[in-house]
């Protein structure tokens, strides 16, 4: 999956055209940087792909989604709903910019559900923050109603889905706020890297202040700037950045690839009658880094995992005994172990999810398997991929 697979000349003369210069920050340096400005360049195209009107690159998806909520003014007392599969840095922003998070529950999506964010909306409510996971899109037409008719705000976490799009519109682009992450791991890579993207003018001039110390960057002289508010330093890299304007020239080829592979391991594993696939709001628009599926039960879930594993079908996740993404193994959550204390303000809005009931989550993550599909695998090697995984499958039912 991840967009390293293919580095090459690209970005390697992108990096060299900043060290030509030397001058690693976004800001300042005037004379020295000889008009290279690789935040600015990436910025626009991000904007553009996306189709808002503005984009801020930040150093990395976390800081994307502390940077979009403080920006929209969440933090002491608010709550923002967001689902119990996910990558933890769900919960980490939303502490981070002070408010509590709530979970609810995803569905045959993989995403929010939209029964489950409406029963978890209170009067503190003030986001609702569904994550695109996995590379496609939530369920956003409901959701964005739902945001509607309570008067939410609908921020994106599509820092796994960047290229991929709903009804047309690209995934990011549909809420107040969209954040995409472009760490080492996802499909265009910075190495480390994020970004917010908003239609909102007034929303994106916080966010830009926010993520450089509170700098309204209205003078050269950094000295001189006004600072509004406080803000934070989650600023981007030259080099990074840099990094980043060649993978995203490449991004329409990435996600002809994924979608290519994606089709050979979909093609033969429908040909297994207990598989089952994902439900996926707009199949058009799946970026196609996963194929997600589920078997009957949890058990053949765990041998299909540890089948694929052992025959070397590369990219094997059963979520539900991953660490990372689900609710039932962040015990540090669960059990409110923190690195410092979080203020009550906090705590006390927040369910006790150490006895909290994730069933609906359950019946499908306890059943659904993930295989990554990735970039540098060559046209002829998919048949016997694919075949691989089906028969590995088939042998354990
Ligand atoms: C990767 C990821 C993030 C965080 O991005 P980083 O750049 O690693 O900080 C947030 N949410 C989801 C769903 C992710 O997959």
């Amino acid at each position: 999956m991840p967009g390293f697979e293919l580095f090459d000349e690209a970005e390697r003369k992108e990096v060299a055209e900043v060290m030509e210069t030397g001058v690693l920050m976004r800001y300042g340096f005037g004379a020295a940087r000889a008009g290279r400005w690789k935040e600015r360049e990436m910025e626009e195209a991000i904007r553009r792909r996306a189709g808002v009107g503005h984009a801020l690159l930040v150093a990395d998806g976390t800081a994307a989604l502390t940077t979009a909520l403080a920006a929209l003014g969440v933090g002491s007392g608010d709550e923002v709903v967001m689902p119990a599969f996910t990558f933890v840095a769900s919960f980490e922003s939303i502490f981070a910019a002070g408010a509590t998070p709530i979970l609810a529950d995803v569905d045959d999506t993989l995403c929010l559900s939209p029964e489950a964010v409406r029963k978890a909306v209170t009067r503190r409510t003030k986001v609702v923050m569904p994550v695109h996971m996995c590379g496609a899109a939530a369920d956003m037409d409901a959701l964005q109603a739902l945001c509607r008719e309570y008067g939410l705000f609908l921020v994106e976490d599509a820092c796994q889905a960047f290229g991929a799009s709903y009804k047309g519109k690209f995934l990011g682009g549909i809420g107040e706020a969209g954040c995409y992450s472009f760490d080492f791991n996802k499909v265009v890579t910075c190495g480390e890297g994020g970004a917010v993207v908003t239609n909102d003018a007034k929303l994106y001039e916080r966010a830009d202040m926010y993520h450089d110390h509170g700098h309204d960057h209205k003078n050269d002289d950094r000295g001189l700037e006004d600072h509004p508010f406080p803000g934070y330093n989650y600023r981007i890299s030259e080099l990074h950045a840099a990094i980043g304007c060649a993978q995203i020239r490449k991004m329409d080829t990435f996600i002809g690839i994924l979608r290519r592979n994606k089709k050979a391991f979909k093609d033969a594993l429908s040909e297994i009658r207990e598989v089952t696939f994902r439900r996926l709001p707009d199949p058009e628009g799946d970026s196609a880094t996963f194929l997600t599926f589920f078997l009957p039960t949890e058990e053949l879930a765990r041998d299909a995992a540890a089948t694929l594993k052992a025959k070397g079908v590369e990219g094997v996740f059963h979520w539900y005994d991953n660490n990372w993404h689900y609710v039932r193994n962040w015990t540090h959550f669960k059990e409110r172990r923190f690195a410092s204390p979080l203020s009550s303000d906090i705590l006390k809005g927040m369910p006790d999810y150490a006895a909290a009931d994730f069933s609906a989550s359950d019946h499908w993550l306890s059943r659904c398997i993930s295989i990554s599909m990735k970039l540098g695998w060559k046209e002829e090697e998919l048949p016997a991929k694919a075949e691989k995984a089906a028969r590995s499958i088939k042998s354990i039912l």
